[in-house]
């Protein structure tokens, strides 16, 4: 089951997810949404362990993560 979404439309790029995403599978890829945002990526979500680290940093929402069964939309705002 895919445990990591990430809303590509909300990205801004500022890296937090990366930096706080404690198995470092969160990137800035290529892609650029229709801000002019380089956006964040999953590099694999069988190695997600659910901690919800991106959700509670991302300023902007952008992270659902899913265990069994989903456990977080969104984010703090
Ligand atoms: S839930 Fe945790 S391990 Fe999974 S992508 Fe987010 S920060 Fe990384
Ligand atoms: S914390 Fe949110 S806005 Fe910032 S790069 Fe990660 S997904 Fe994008």
């Amino acid at each position: 089951m895919k445990k990591v979404y990430i809303d590509k439309s909300r990205c801004k790029g500022c890296m937090l997810c990366t930096y706080y995403c404690p198995k470092k599978i969160l990137i800035v890829s290529d892609m650029v949404n229709q801000d002019g945002y380089r956006v964040v990526a999953c590099t694999d979500d069988e190695r997600c362990i659910g901690c919800l680290s991106c959700a509670h940093i991302c300023p902007c929402a952008c992270f659902e993560i899913y265990r069994e069964q989903p456990v977080v939309t969104g984010g703090l705002l």
